[in-house]
């Protein structure tokens, strides 16, 4: 049986992961992607249990201390972790798993599955990220200044990476990604 893996995509808040990442699983749905549990309420038309656990605080912080979670983070004031027994489960099948954590989870990552493939998503200016996350017009004006903090402090961040891809043109760097993932030298 081919080994699982575990492949982390990391980078700011409204850079385009979710959208790479939806491209990605519609070429190739073999790979799963783990659903992570939050505190933060849905956005509109987000569904629990395909696009998120949507839990309380009380929950996750149980979560937190059962072991719940191979990591989890705060990020602009909530909770975020990706829930262990199903990403390990896939490994051990030997199916490759994808997560879309941020910075802090990415790093811890990094100590517990050292094998991880990480790579951080940029984008082409602070100024296109800005417009990105407005344009999705999903976030209130206080949560969208979070995200944007949050957002320099990611960037400068992106060399701890494995590697390093621009979401500028969305299907270059769909390629990019997938021939990071497919490339031979990473099986
Ligand atoms: P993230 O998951 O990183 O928070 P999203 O996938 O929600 O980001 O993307 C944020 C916004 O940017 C969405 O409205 C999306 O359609 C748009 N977007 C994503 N990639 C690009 C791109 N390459 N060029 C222009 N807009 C993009
Ligand atoms: P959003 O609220 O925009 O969906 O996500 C905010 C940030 O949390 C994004 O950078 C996203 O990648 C990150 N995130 C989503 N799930 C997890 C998780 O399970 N763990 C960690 N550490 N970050 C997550």
């Amino acid at each position: 049986m081919q080994a699982g893996r575990l492949i982390v995509l990391t980078g700011p808040s409204g850079v385009g992961k979710g959208t790479l990442l939806k491209m990605l699983l519609q070429r190739h749905p073999e790979l799963y992607l783990s659903i992570s549990a939050t505190t933060r309420q849905p956005r509109h038309g987000e569904v629990n249990g395909k696009h998120y656990h949507f839990v309380s605080r009380q929950e996750f912080e149980q979560m937190v201390t059962q072991g719940e979670f191979i990591e989890w983070a705060q990020y602009a004031g909530n909770y975020y972790g990706t829930p262990r027994s199903a990403v390990e489960q896939q490994i051990k099948q030997g199916h490759w798993a994808i997560l879309e954590i941020e910075l802090q989870g990415a790093r811890l990552l990094k100590k517990t599955f050292p094998a991880a493939l990480r790579i951080f998503i940029l984008p082409p200016s602070v100024a296109e990220l800005e417009d990105r996350i407005r344009r999705r017009a999903q976030d209130s004006n206080e949560a969208i200044a979070k995200r944007l903090a949050s957002a320099k402090t990611e960037i400068a961040a992106a060399d701890e990476f494995d590697i390093q891809i621009v979401n500028d043109d969305l299907e270059k760097a769909l390629k990019d990604i997938e021939s990071t993932i497919f490339a031979p030298t990473n099986y």
